[in-house]
């Protein structure tokens, strides 16, 4: 029970990575807020979590729209008086040369990852500060914010962004016990992952398994995937840190992937 009574609201957390929190979170004490863009699919994760003694709910949330995002924390707050940690989540992936990447794909992973992440962090802040209690702030950051990939420029650009933005709150938010971190994982067999196999396939001319073999796990230690699991777990740790002590940081999960 690392996290008993801290409120938590996990953004993607329909989903994939964000899902396994929650219901990681859940296991360890948490009240959870499954923030997703459908309402069903966040009260199926919440309905999951409740039936096995947890506590969630769900709320609407489009992370690239200021009023949603401001509207789920205000709903959260009635729901469970405080918020101790936000987990930013939520996003997506283009697959794409960059010479033939449309501008309003590039604009709209900004808007998920760049945007959704300043304006989920800038709410959380907001309660955190007014509530005079801390906070935890968390980042679903990637190997590719520290390194690159071929076909992923826009996914690339926005997830190293994502560091910058942490250690700016990591220096705001010290003087009201908040704390902001990124973890960084590798390959994760989620919805997003299952959709860029054949993608890849595609755009390199290879079969399905050598993108896996050659491309997603070619640099890890053990050619294994990260799991859900493997990210939730260092997702309670960073949560359950104590102090100032650990903030400003990124935290890769990626079998070796990338060594910092
Ligand atoms: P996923 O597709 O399983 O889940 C993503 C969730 O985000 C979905 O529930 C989706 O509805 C939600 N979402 C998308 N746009 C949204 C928006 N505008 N507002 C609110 N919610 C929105 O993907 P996942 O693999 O679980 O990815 C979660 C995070 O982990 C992403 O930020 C991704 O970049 C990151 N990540 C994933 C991997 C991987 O290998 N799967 C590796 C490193 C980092």
């Amino acid at each position: 029970m690392q996290l008993k009574n801290k409120v938590a609201i996990i953004t993607g957390a329909a989903s994939g990575i964000g899902k396994q929190i929650a219901i990681e979170y859940a296991r360890q004490g948490a009240k959870v807020a499954i923030a997703d863009l459908s309402l069903d699919a966040g009260n199926a994760v919440a309905e999951q979590i409740t039936t096995a003694g947890g506590s969630a709910i769900a709320v609407v949330m489009d992370v690239t729209n200021p009023d949603q995002v401001d509207a789920a924390v205000t709903q959260v707050l009635d729901t469970y008086h405080n918020l101790d940690i936000m987990l930013s989540n939520a996003g997506i992936q283009i697959i794409s040369p960059l010479v033939d990447l449309k501008l309003e794909d590039w604009r709209k992973m900004m808007a998920i990852h760049l945007d959704g992440a300043f304006l989920t962090a800038r709410a959380a802040m907001r309660a955190m500060i007014h509530n005079k209690k801390g906070g935890s702030i968390i980042f679903m950051g990637s190997v590719h914010s520290h390194q690159a990939s071929a076909l992923k420029s826009p996914y690339v650009t926005a997830k190293h962004g994502l560091l910058g933005l942490a250690k700016v709150i990591a220096k705001e938010g010290a003087a009201h016990n908040i704390r902001s971190n990124v973890i960084c994982p590798g390959f994760v067999r989620t919805p997003l992952v299952e959709k860029q196999i054949p993608e890849q396939a595609l755009s390199f001319g290879i079969s399905e398994e050598d993108v896996i073999k050659k491309i997603m796990l070619k640099d890890t230690v053990d050619g294994e995937f990260t799991t859900t699991q493997d990210v939730a777990q260092t997702a309670v740790f960073l949560a359950a840190f104590p102090t100032n002590a650990l903030t400003g940081q990124s935290i890769t999960v990626s079998h070796g992937w990338h060594m910092q």
